[in-house]
């Protein structure tokens, strides 16, 4: 049975279709920040998987006022993004890791300027303090707002290897905040991480349901160069899935996942130069081909 507007699964762009009738992009800012994984507060190295640009490879840049970040990429994507309106993506390290009228000032300049729709915040569930908590919740009354959770394992042991820095009852403290001030959040998890088969993979989409997620973005696993799980790697040759498998478990997760819940994306995005693993990654458009085609399959639609 299809789900949405022929789609299979419940898309972001489905859901603006739903909610402002309109296609709205995303601009990706970059407000300055480091992360508690890497800084020494919560540990040294971060994740190992994360890269110097703070899992935020496609930013603005962090030289650039805010305006001007978002000024550059509406130039740049001016002939897709045309009179559409934008959501101001704060993408890379941790985007509330920092003293809270700093955070007041950058999240409401974005959210000021004429083509910004709302607001999107990547972060760690250890890392909304109570009086970040607080501004959060005045910025979802007042304009289109969520938040973005980087849980990537619901397997503790999974997560001490890659060095995430917390437990998974932590997201789920964070994850029932954010419910009862009705802040809608998405959850990312991975796909290949080391130590992991299908059946915990699984488990993670399961967690992030139950946990009232609003959103999910499954992302590929990229081995990039530089990081430490490139050193993993080369140590301990650790299994990396097929575009088969891959494909497999993502659809097998769209399957499960309740009707609303918006999947922001279904693979990751690398560059060719710094992938290392799995190659097959770097073809998205072959990726979500495979995956549109499988989920064709199961569903017997020819
Ligand atoms: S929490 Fe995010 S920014 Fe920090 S080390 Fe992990 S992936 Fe990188």
């Amino acid at each position: 049975m299809e789900k949405h507007n022929n789609r299979r699964f419940y898309s972001l762009n489905d859901f603006f279709k739903d909610e402002f009738n309109d296609k709205i992009f995303k601009v990706s800012l970059d407000g300055g920040f480091t992360c508690p994984n890497r800084d020494g507060k919560v540990a040294h190295g971060g994740c190992i998987f994360c890269s110097d640009a703070g899992s935020g490879e496609f930013a603005g840049s962090r030289r650039k006022t805010i305006t001007e970040q978002i000024d550059e990429q509406l130039e740049f994507l001016k002939d897709k993004i045309k009179d559409k309106k934008v959501i101001a993506y704060f993408q890379n390290f941790t985007n509330t890791y920092g003293d809270v009228n700093y955070l007041r000032e950058i999240y409401y300049e974005a959210l000021n300027h004429p083509k910004v729709l709302g607001l999107a915040i990547g972060t760690r569930p250890d890392c909304i303090e109570d009086d970040v908590l607080e501004l959060l919740k005045e910025i979802n009354e007042k304009h289109f707002f969520w938040i973005e959770l980087g849980l990537q394992t619901a397997d503790d042991n999974v997560a001490k290897l890659i060095n995430r820095g917390y437990p998974l009852s932590k997201y789920m403290e964070t994850a029932k905040k954010l419910k009862e001030n009705n802040i809608k959040f998405v959850t990312h998890m991975i796909i290949g991480l080391p130590n992991e088969e299908r059946e915990d993979i699984l488990k993670t989409a399961k967690c992030i349901v139950e946990s009232g997620a609003w959103g999910i973005k499954i992302h590929s696993l990229h081995i990039i160069k530089g990081t430490s799980l490139e050193k993993l790697f080369y140590q301990t040759n650790f299994k990396i899935f097929s575009l088969e498998e891959y494909v497999d478990i993502v659809v097998t997760i769209l399957k499960f996942l309740p009707e609303k819940m918006v999947v922001h994306r279904v693979t990751g995005d690398g560059k060719k130069d710094e992938v290392i693993e799995p190659l097959w990654s770097l073809n998205k458009r072959k990726v979500l081909n495979e995956i549109e085609k499988e989920l064709k399959k199961r569903e017997n639609i020819v």
